[in-house]
């Protein structure tokens, strides 16, 4: 890895060399100080040709059908659009099962034979933060490679599905027909991100309940305040499996698109998200800071002595604190 020059890697990258690109990947996620410092530098000099992507998230509890749905949309657009299609992960239990989402590439066979096709497992890490952070800095990469349509898989734990919402343009979720009421179960919050609901495997028997649940979720979305972007969000059926409404799921999708770059929305929304991306950032940096200062973990040790003796008040000894770091 060291050998790789950032100049050779911003070249082959903007070559679309697929090979560079998985390692320049593998060097943003690397720990390693030195690896650090030179992907800092390697995205700084692809920012100017990133950003011209379409950012799609795709959430779904496991067994809806996500890689399934993924690897039909993929192909649909790789094959009959002549697109250039990346897919990454954000899977915060990556680093537990070593990469359970796209972790096996046998879960999409055919895209990830697709010389158009790039599919990247998720980043393991110990915070979901630090693995988003790392899928941000893949779609940089993915952009200045030329892919023109970037697919984020995620699953619904923890705060994964709001992190990949805050990097994506657009948000899908992904439902089965349930047994009974389709809208049980469903996260808070989810349906307000969503801005389309697929409800996947509509086949064989199961046409009929995934029709009805298309309706439920059409009247349920009517309670939803209506989102600044003036767009509606839209509920379809598809088969992943069979390779139906596949095409349907995709003119919602460039709906949208046609939409929210025409009203601004679009181009307000991912200075919006980099705004964001830069404020967590500091803040982060801020903290590792803080806590990885020797003499600070020494000041922090003693102010919680304190405050076990209940000679100090937490907030007395975070004041404490903050002046002693500010006095360093
Ligand atoms: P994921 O965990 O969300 O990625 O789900 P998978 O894509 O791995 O699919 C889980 C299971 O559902 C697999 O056995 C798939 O073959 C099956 N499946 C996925 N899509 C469909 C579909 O449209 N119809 C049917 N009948 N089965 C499907």
């Amino acid at each position: 890895m060291q050998k790789i020059t950032v100049s050779t890697f911003l070249e082959q990258i903007l070559q679309s060399n697929i090979s560079y690109l998985s390692r320049a990947i593998t060097l943003i996620e690397s720990t390693n100080n030195s690896d650090q410092t030179k992907a800092l530098e390697l995205l700084q000099l692809c920012l100017p040709h990133a950003n011209n992507s379409l950012r799609i998230g795709i959430t779904g509890v496991p067994g809806v059908g996500k890689s399934t749905f993924i690897e039909a949309l993929g192909t649909y657009l790789t094959q009959q659009l002549n697109k250039k299609v990346a897919v990454l992960a954000v899977d915060p239990s990556s680093s537990i099962h070593k990469g359970s989402i796209l972790g096996d590439k046998t879960r999409m066979e055919n895209l990830s034979k697709n010389k158009n096709a790039f599919i990247r497992p998720s980043p393991a890490g110990n915070s979901l933060g630090g693995i988003a952070k790392k899928t941000k800095e893949a779609i940089i990469l993915c952009e200045a490679a030329g892919f023109e349509i970037i697919l984020i898989e995620t699953v619904g734990v923890g705060q994964s599905e709001t992190l990949v919402h805050n990097m994506v343009d657009f948000f899908l979720l992904l439902k089965i027909a349930g047994t009974g009421d389709a809208l049980q179960g469903i996260k808070r919050g989810i349906m307000e991100m969503a801005d389309a609901i697929v409800i996947n495997k509509a086949d064989g028997n199961n046409i009929e309940n995934s029709n009805f649940a298309k309706t439920e979720f059409k009247k349920s979305l009517h309670l939803y305040p209506a989102k600044n972007n003036n767009w509606i969000p839209e509920v379809t059926t598809c088969s992943a499996l069979n390779n139906t409404g596949i095409e349907n799921t995709w003119k919602i999708i460039e709906a949208f698109f046609m939409l929210t770059k025409n009203n601004g929305f679009f181009e307000k929304n991912r200075i919006t998200q980099n705004k964001n991306w830069l404020l967590q950032s500091v803040n982060q940096q801020l903290q590792d800071h803080f806590y990885n200062h020797k003499k600070v973990k020494i000041e922090l040790e003693k102010q919680l002595k304190n405050m076990e003796a209940q000679q100090i008040t937490p907030f007395e000894a975070s004041k404490k604190l903050i002046d002693f770091y500010l006095g360093l």
